[in-house]
């Protein structure tokens, strides 16, 4: 179906002299349309308002305006660069697929001039850790592909083999389940508009997406947190790893993506996250003599602060249901939600780089056992 032909489920209500005037107008100018005015549209697709959508793709009834439906999907691309509701969500997910993918080769290739959070993170933190050299931090972050997992060597062995480096894979596991998230989120708002079946999968891709980096977000936190507790370490990471599993599988289901779920699945990604609460606790105390501990607290508590801030703003969808039909293009709580989540995913970022210093520099030396 072309994009210009959608027809409209007609909502009989007193309009204003809003958007509801305006989309009945249309409603009706569509009615009208012959099949020659159809062509005459050409390749240009036209937006729609709320009461126009089909039934599928009704999810927010406090944005009014500026919606596609099914379009199709060369239409659906080359509207990242055209205004619509969805512009600003494919665009927040991207830019942060983009930063993460520039962080993720930038550590791979030349991480020196690319931990530039690290070097905020070592300003920021300077009086805690002055007494910290980073000489091995540069030396090492070079291999970073290396795997090891003996960790508890004296730091002078480390240069005897590279092997002996910290392992580095948890982290790129982290970057990697942030990419995918962030990718997963833009295509789904760019390609949702498609036809009912693409966004069913699609939405169940973004939910996937996000669960995702949910879970690998946990991965470097625990695994060098508790590089010298094999068994904790294990139990957490296993722990995690289930639960996002399960999450996964109730979330393909079909029923689960509609708006009426919409509460119970911020629900299952809180319970993820707040799991985090128990090893973060025993982290702290486990690490308690390390000098480093609050600084890393302090980033990761702002990641938790904006995860929960977006979650907040998703499920209640704030600020459009004060004033529907104001925020259809930009400011609407998705967006919100959107730029929440890459700052969370930074902080957390920022944190994981914090710790992987931490953990070349002194192995499993500078804590209680
Ligand atoms: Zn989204």
């Amino acid at each position: 179906m072309n994009c210009g032909e959608t027809r409209s489920v007609v909502v009989k209500r007193k309009a204003k002299e809003t958007d509801e005037t305006l989309c009945f107008s249309r409603v009706h100018n569509n009615e009208n349309m012959s099949q020659q005015d159809n062509k005459s549209i050409g390749r240009r697709c036209k937006l729609l308002c709320y009461w126009e959508l089909p039934d599928y793709m009704k999810d927010n009834e406090y944005i009014l305006r500026y919606y596609r439906a099914n379009w199709s999907l060369k239409d659906a691309l080359f509207s990242v660069f055209r205004w619509h509701n969805e512009t600003l969500n494919v665009w927040t997910h991207l830019i942060g697929f983009i930063l993460f993918l520039g962080l993720t080769l930038a550590n791979l290739m030349k991480p020196q001039v690319v931990d530039l959070l690290g070097q905020l993170t070592r300003s920021f933190s300077s009086s805690a850790d002055k007494n910290i050299s980073h000489n091995f931090k540069d030396l090492f972050l070079g291999t970073a592909l290396l795997f090891d997992l003996r960790h508890q060597i004296p730091l002078k062995m480390e240069f005897q083999s590279q092997e002996l480096v910290t392992a580095r894979w948890p982290f790129f596991v982290f970057l990697g389940g942030s990419m995918f998230c962030l990718l997963s989120s833009s295509i789904c708002h760019l390609f949702s508009c498609h036809s009912h079946a693409i966004n069913l999968f699609l939405l169940r891709i973004d939910y996937v997406g996000i669960t995702v980096m949910i879970i690998t977000s946990f991965f470097p936190q625990i695994y060098y947190v508790f590089l010298c507790q094999p068994h904790w370490q294990l139990l957490y990471l296993v722990g995690i790893t289930g639960m996002g599993l399960f999450t996964i599988i109730t979330l393909l289901s079909p029923s689960l993506s509609t708006g009426k779920y919409r509460a119970y699945r911020a629900m299952l990604f809180c319970s993820m996250g707040l799991f985090g609460i128990v090893p973060a606790i025993h982290g702290c105390f486990v690490n308690w003599g390390n000098p480093r501990r609050n600084v890393t607290l302090a980033y990761e508590i702002a990641m938790a602060l904006s995860y929960l801030t977006g979650t907040f703003f998703y499920v209640t969808r704030i600020p459009e249901r004060w004033k529907p039909g104001w925020f259809d293009i930009a400011g609407h709580s998705h967006q919100i939600f959107h730029v929440l989540v890459v700052v969370g995913a930074l902080a957390h970022y920022a944190a994981t780089l914090k710790m992987l210093d931490w953990r070349d520099s002194f192995g499993c030396a500078n804590m209680l056992q």
